[in-house]
């Protein structure tokens, strides 16, 4: 069991599958951003290794994100292998969607159980402003291969930036209404890359949750207020679905943190907001035994941060955010 010297246990590893994407958000990365050569990245068999031996050391929780997972090479068979390792209980993914309409179903067939969708807003127009160039209906129709292959329940992300989104959380959190997704609202967050915008025009939980109570009336609290993963959960009077909010920024949820990310390129990373990473993937291949990574990563995890320095003012600047997967 991995414990850290806070006494959490740390038993959910986000993995990034490349840092490769095929849209360029722009609070993510800078429109000429450059990509890691493949063979920087991890293999497959590597992948395959490293999930086997977290799992041995009881990390049962999965999510596969990027860049965007989707366009890697192989991912389907992937998701299959890492489906069918003993000890991986849970496995989902992080997408932006354009890609799910073919890949859906193949991906729940091979054993991929849940997808969160980001989509910002739904207006075209202002959809192809905050990612550079995506097609809104792409994504939408990803959303809704993935209901129809039964990677239930569907969540969509929504980061707000001001200036590109903030209105169009009311019409976003509509779609709850009448669809059973659970709509979560993001604060933006500082990396390198887009640090200027991502500081300026980050809009907070509350002001989103304003926003929606002017529009819908009170919403109702779920759950006691308890998080589910990162986000505080809200129902409209009447609505199938839910909405979140995800206050990364001013309301750190740092003290009931169960994660650990590793890079595309074989990086384990303690905490999203702090630098510090641990080296996998060069110790694999320069031959270290399983006993020997294995040290590495209870190492790693014990000495994990408590949580993030945003409110002093330490920002992470090693890496853009699709490098390290969100
Ligand atoms: N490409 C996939 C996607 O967009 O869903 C997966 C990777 S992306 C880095 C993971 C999540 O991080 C997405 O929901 C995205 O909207 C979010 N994200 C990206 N940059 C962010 C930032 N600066 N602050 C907060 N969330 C961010
Ligand atoms: Fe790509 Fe996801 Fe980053 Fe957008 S948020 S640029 S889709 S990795």
């Amino acid at each position: 069991m991995a414990l850290d010297r806070f006494g959490r246990h740390i038993h959910y590893l986000r993995i990034s599958l490349t840092d490769h994407c095929n849209l360029r958000c722009v609070y993510c990365m800078p429109e000429d951003m450059t990509f890691r050569p493949n063979a920087e990245l991890m293999q497959d068999e590597e992948v395959l290794l490293l999930v086997r031996m977290f799992a041995g050391l009881g990390f049962d929780k999965y999510r596969l994100t990027g860049g965007e997972p989707t366009v890697r090479a192989n991912v389907v068979e992937l998701v299959r292998a890492m489906a069918a390792t003993p000890g991986v209980r849970s496995l989902s993914m992080t997408t932006n969607g354009v890609l799910l309409k073919r890949l859906a179903r193949p991906l729940a067939e091979a054993g991929l159980q849940r997808v969160n969708v980001s989509i910002d807003t739904l207006d075209a127009e202002k959809f192809r402003r905050l990612t550079r160039w995506g097609s809104l209906e792409d994504v939408w129709q990803g959303i809704l291969a993935a209901e129809e292959a039964g990677l239930e329940p569907v969540k969509l992300n929504a980061v707000v930036v001001r200036g590109y989104n903030e209105r169009d959380v009311v019409d976003l959190a509509r779609l709850t209404v009448e669809h059973p997704w659970q709509l979560r609202f993001i604060e933006m967050m500082p990396f390198a890359g887009a640090t200027e915008l991502q500081q300026s025009q980050m809009v907070t939980a509350e002001e989103v949750l304003a926003r929606l109570e002017a529009a819908f009336g009170p919403l109702e609290l779920t759950r006691n207020g308890d998080l589910d993963g990162e986000a505080r959960v809200y129902h409209i009077p009447g609505a199938q679905g839910e909405v979140g909010v995800i206050a990364s920024v001013t309301q750190p949820f740092c003290a009931a943190c169960t994660r650990a990310r590793l890079t595309a390129d074989g990086r384990l990373r303690l905490c999203l907001l702090r630098e510090g990473e641990v080296d996998l993937l060069t110790p694999l291949r320069a031959g270290a035994t399983l006993e020997e990574l294995r040290q590495l990563v209870l190492d790693g995890v014990w000495h994990k941060p408590w949580g993030h320095g945003l409110a002093e003012g330490v920002i992470p600047l090693n890496r853009v955010m699709s490098e390290i997967g969100g």
